[in-house]
């Protein structure tokens, strides 16, 4: 009996360290399927981003859990790309509120009556609607944290770039207080399977990013 080639070659599983990276073709709920790593084994240059993101997959509710900063963490390195990962999911939170904010529900940004939020993403500050100032907001912040000049390089952040952090965090803050108060089921529903406003919160005062006063989603 002849054995047909493909009947020789019998693959040897090699013991070796999983990759961290999706093969093409990988099914959803198989991506990102590998262990958190410690921070000082990971060589990659996005080795901060990996480390959050490997716990917001690991265990996305437990704030502290993603908020502990590796020790002797440079810390404005770690606000940097916790800020940068918190634009990257209320993009996610807000591609949800594209049936229910528009125009005509929300025609301008608002959370209690109290204040009228201008935008703050044209050459002057002008009125937007509320799903106009969300989408500019989120545009711009990504422009600031991803540009040349103010971010050159993702392992060291220059002194005179920190200042943009607290603008930021008070804009991104907006949207989650827009939501609660106008958008309560969707809000509710999303914050109950992330915590992303309750993560937020707790970072932003750990680092003197908002004042507490600024917290005007009481829940
Ligand atoms: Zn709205
Ligand atoms: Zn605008």
């Amino acid at each position: 009996m002849t054995t047909s080639p493909e009947e020789e070659s019998i693959e040897l599983q090699q013991p070796q360290q999983p990759k961290r990276r999706n093969r093409i073709g990988t099914k959803n709920k198989e991506l990102y399927n590998w262990d958190p790593i410690e921070y000082e084994q990971n060589e990659s240059s996005f080795a901060t981003q990996e480390y959050i993101q490997d716990r917001i997959r690991k265990d996305e509710c437990n704030t502290n859990y993603v908020l502990s900063m590796p020790s002797n963490h440079d810390i404005n390195l770690w606000q940097y790309e916790q800020i940068r990962q918190f634009t990257l999911e209320l993009n996610h939170f807000t591609a949800l509120f594209k049936d229910f904010c528009n125009q005509t529900t929300c025609p301008s940004m608002k959370a209690t009556d109290d204040w009228l939020f201008l935008c703050a993403s044209h050459k002057q500050t002008q009125e937007c609607s509320a799903i106009d100032y969300i989408i500019h907001t989120l545009d711009s912040t990504s422009a600031i944290l991803n540009s040349d000049k103010h971010f050159p390089k993702r392992i060291e952040i220059p002194a005179t770039s920190i200042k943009h952090f607290q603008s930021i965090c008070r804009r991104l803050y907006r949207i989650f207080a827009h939501a609660f108060y106008h958008h309560r089921e969707l809000y509710n529903d999303f914050e109950s399977k992330t915590n992303l406003h309750k993560r937020f919160c707790k970072f932003c005062l750990q680092s003197n990013l908002l004042p507490k006063s600024a917290i005007l989603v009481k829940e």
